[in-house]
C-alpha cells in the first residue's frame, strides 16, 4: 500500500510502498477513504509530542471502508463506513479508566501517534474505539468530526451553561463547535489573528455574534472561552475578558508557555482546565447531536500524497474550515 511516513521529526513525510497491516483479533482493517489532517499532527511532525513511535503513519481522523475482520469483530460489517479517531486503546484496568475516565488511561495508545493513523491507502482500528458515521455527511466532510468536532464538543461541554462563549483561534475544530453553540442557544464571540478579517468574515458566517482579533475585547465579558490555539500567551488573554466563576478551556494537546498574569483575574473563582483526548462516549454523543445540529464542515482536499503541503497550509493558517486528504 501508498503511505506517507514520518521518520524523523522535521522532515517531509516520504511517499512509500509499505506493507499493508494484517488485522488481528478485534481489530479492523479499513481502506481509507479521507483522513483529517489536525494541529496535532503538526506537533508530532515537529517533535513536540515525543512519544511518536518511529516511523509512523500520522493521521487520526480516518474514514474509511471495511475490507477485512479480526477474529470476534461484531460491531461493524465488511464494506461498513466506519470512523477512527485519536483515542486508540485504553487498558480498561488503571485508576482512571475505572472511574470512567478512558480519555486519562495512562496505558492508553492513540491512532497516528503510538499507533499507525490513516495518511494511508489501509489502516487498523480497534474495532471497540470506531464509530458508525451519520450517512449526512460525504467521507471528506465526516473526517473533521473524528477530532476537531469530538474534541471541540468535550471542550464545549466542560463550558457548562456559560451563555457568553469566547472561542480562541477559529480553525477546524472552532467552525465545528461554533455550529453546536450557536444551535445550543449561546453567543459566540470569536477571535482570531489580529488582522485576520476573511477568518473574522468566516467566523461569523459559521454562527459567531461577533469576531475579533485576539488583542481585542470583546463587546461583552464572556462566561467561559475555550482556546484553541496553541500559544499561551492566550490564557491571560481569556480570562481578563471572563466573567467571575467562569472557566477557560485549554483544548490543544500542546501550547507554548503560559506568561505569568496577576492573580487578580484568576481570582473570583475563575478557573483554567484543559481537556485531553476523549472518551467513547464523547463519541456517542456528538456523532448523535452533530447532524441535529446541522453542522456542516468546510473542508480544503489534498491527496494523499499531498499531505506535505497540507501540513504546511494548516502551519500557514491557509486553511479555511479543515484540511483532509483524500484516497482514490
Ligand atoms: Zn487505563
Ligand atoms: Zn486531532
Amino acid at each position: 500500500m501508498k503511505a506517507m511516513l514520518l521518520e524523523t521529526p522535521g522532515r517531509a513525510l516520504r511517499l512509500v510502498e509499505w506493507p499493508r497491516p494484517q488485522p488481528d483479533a478485534g481489530q479492523i482493517l479499513l481502506a481509507v477513504r479521507a483522513c483529517g489532517v489536525c494541529r496535532t499532527d503538526l506537533h508530532v511532525f515537529d517533535g513536540e509530542l515525543q512519544q511518536a513511535r518511529l516511523p509512523l503513519v500520522l493521521g487520526h481522523e480516518i474514514v474509511g471502508r471495511v475490507v477485512e475482520k479480526g477474529a470476534g469483530v461484531e460491531r461493524f460489517a465488511l464494506g461498513q463506513r466506519v470512523g477512527v479517531p485519536w483515542l486508540g486503546r485504553t487498558c480498561g484496568h488503571c485508576p482512571e479508566c475505572a472511574r470512567g475516565c478512558e480519555n486519562l488511561c495512562t496505558e492508553a495508545e492513540f491512532t497516528g501517534y503510538t499507533l499507525d493513523g490513516g495518511y494511508a491507502e489501509f489502516a487498523l482500528a480497534d474495532q471497540r474505539y470506531c464509530f458508525a458515521l451519520p450517512d449526512c455527511y460525504s467521507d471528506a466532510e465526516a473526517a473533521p468530526l473524528l477530532c476537531a468536532g469530538l474534541i471541540g464538543y468535550r471542550s464545549l461541554m466542560a463550558t457548562g451553561e456559560a451563555r457568553r462563549l469566547g472561542i480562541y483561534g477559529f480553525g477546524a475544530a472552532a467552525h465545528i463547535i461554533a455550529q453546536v453553540a450557536h444551535w445550543q442557544g449561546r453567543e459566540l464571540y470569536a477571535f482570531t489573528k489580529p488582522g485576520d478579517l476573511p477568518g473574522q468574515d468566516f467566523a461569523r458566517q459559521m454562527g459567531a455574534d461577533w469576531a475579533g482579533g485576539a488583542d481585542q475585547a470583546p463587546p461583552e465579558e464572556l462566561d467561559a472561552a475555550i482556546i484553541f490555539a496553541p500559544a499561551g500567551e492566550l490564557v491571560p488573554q481569556a480570562l481578563r475578558h471572563t466573567a467571575k466563576g467562569g472557566t477557560v478551556v485549554c483544548a490543544g494537546i500542546h501550547m507554548s508557555d503560559i506568561p505569568a498574569f496577576p492573580y487578580a483575574i484568576l481570582w473570583g473563582e475563575r478557573c483554567i482546565r484543559s481537556i485531553a483526548n476523549l472518551t467513547r462516549q464523547d463519541g456517542e454523543a456528538f456523532f448523535a447531536v452533530a447532524p441535529r445540529a446541522g453542522v456542516r464542515t468546510e473542508v480544503t482536499t489534498f491527496p494523499l500524497a499531498s499531505a506535505n503541503e497540507a501540513l504546511q497550509r494548516l502551519r500557514a493558517g491557509q486553511v479555511q474550515g479543515a484540511a483532509v486528504l483524500v484516497v482514490d
